[in-house]
């Protein structure tokens, strides 16, 4: 019998797809994965060889439980150089990942029963990790038919009295979308007039496309800097998903809060991915251009080869490495979910039900493999398309 905290979770069906994959390889099936979103790319060599030296240095002990000073001015460094917004080190969190980082804000703001407003279609993880925390997630849809995104006026129509905080992910997972700085300035004059909390998971802050720009609401917004978290990481930007290294930043109050909590579960973060991350921040700029060329390249391959497909349609990535398909002319009536399961079993391409992410008649595919992967994936769409309309 578990906690009631913990009674509905569900599982990860984003992280659930990388042990799909690795159980159908194991059987000899060669499966194209456009599953989980973690870049292809290795992790640049500079941030390894620091690893490595931090491993030989014996560098293998617990570190202060908020991160080690030299990660968090290397943060503070950052935050003030691509995002224009000053923090001091102990405005600053360094936790396993920035999953970790979100749950942790959400356990440190969130009352019992306190309302988070989430953007649906909305990150997987969001609704279980608000109702991990005690509270209860909200979701809000665009009232746009254009566009995902969600406006002042969006979230004032979910907004009661029990309203603690508002999620907002940009670039976004799973749209793709990227909040533009009207867009941004409006949600944070309402945040601030609401006394509402914004959470922004700026993961994804490096990989924009087309000319789209990536905005920090304390930036455009100075007065609420004390009433916002921006939280970011190293998975995506430098490909270090496996060594699980976060941060957020904010007010000291509750930053300080989550430290003490961490001081009771999780000690300290890695200590050599930490040395590794100060490099990565130091200066890899070269590596994360190469990899954001890339992905522009992907997404313009993924975007055209989907929409050649009859009875697909994706609007084109704005930022991340996602690409969200209405499948709706094609269903007539059958399951998303099955389609999913059909494509895998006869073509062998794994695709993301949108039910995981709160969106019927859609799945994502994730575009960070590589472009022999993506040519060869989308043929298979094609031909399970086919196979699957002639299945009627
Ligand atoms: N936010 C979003 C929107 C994500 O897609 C992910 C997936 N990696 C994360 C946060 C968490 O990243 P990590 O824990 O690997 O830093
Ligand atoms: N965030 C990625 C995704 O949505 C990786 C998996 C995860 O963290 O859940 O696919």
């Amino acid at each position: 019998m578990s906690s009631e905290l913990l009674r509905n979770l569900k599982p990860s069906e984003t992280l659930g797809s990388i042990a799909k994959v690795n159980k159908l390889k194991e059987k000899g099936i060669n499966v194209i994965s456009f599953g989980a979103g973690e870049p292809d790319f290795p992790t640049p060599k500079p941030i390894k060889e620091e690893a490595e030296k931090a491993l030989n240095n014996d560098f293998t002990k617990y570190t202060p439980t908020s991160g080690i000073i030299e990660l968090r001015d290397a943060i503070c460094q950052k935050l003030l150089k691509d995002n224009k917004i000053e923090y001091k080190p102990s405005n600053i969190v360094v936790s396993n990942g920035a999953k970790h980082s979100l749950f942790n804000i959400c356990y440190a703001i969130c009352p019992a029963g306190g309302e988070i407003l989430i953007q649906k279609p909305y990150w997987v993880s969001y609704p279980d990790m608000i109702y991990a925390a005690g509270g209860v997630p909200v979701n809000v849809v665009s009232s746009s038919s254009k566009t995902f995104k969600v406006s002042a006026t969006d979230l004032e129509k979910k907004r009661t009295d029990k309203t603690v905080a508002f999620i907002i992910n940009s670039p976004n997972n799973p749209t793709s979308e990227v909040y533009s700085k009207d867009e941004l300035k409006d949600i944070a004059e309402w945040a601030l007039k609401n006394n509402v909390w914004i959470i922004s998971d700026e993961i994804y802050e490096k990989i924009v496309f087309n000319g789209h720009e990536h905005y920090s609401i304390p930036y455009l917004c100075p007065d609420m800097k004390d009433k916002t978290f921006v939280v970011n990481g190293m998975s995506k930007a430098y490909s270090m998903t496996g060594w699980r290294i976060g941060y957020a930043a904010g007010p000291e109050d509750i930053i300080k809060k989550i430290v003490l909590f961490q001081s009771h579960t999780t000690s300290c973060p890695n200590s050599i991915a930490q040395k590794a991350a100060v490099k990565a921040l130091d200066g890899e700029a070269k590596d994360v251009e190469g990899m954001v060329t890339a992905f522009e390249r992907r997404k313009e391959i993924i975007f055209k080869g989907i929409n050649e497909i009859k009875g697909l349609k994706a609007n084109k990535p704005e930022g991340a490495f996602y690409i969200l398909v209405d499948c709706s002319e094609i269903l007539k009536g059958r399951e998303i979910s099955d389609f999913c399961n059909f494509l895998l079993d006869n073509v062998h391409i794994l695709v993301i039900s949108g039910n995981a992410f709160g969106i019927e008649n859609h799945v994502r595919l994730s575009f960070a493999t590589s472009d022999e992967n993506i040519i060869e994936g989308l043929k298979r769409l094609a031909k399970g398309v086919e196979l699957w309309i002639n299945s009627l």
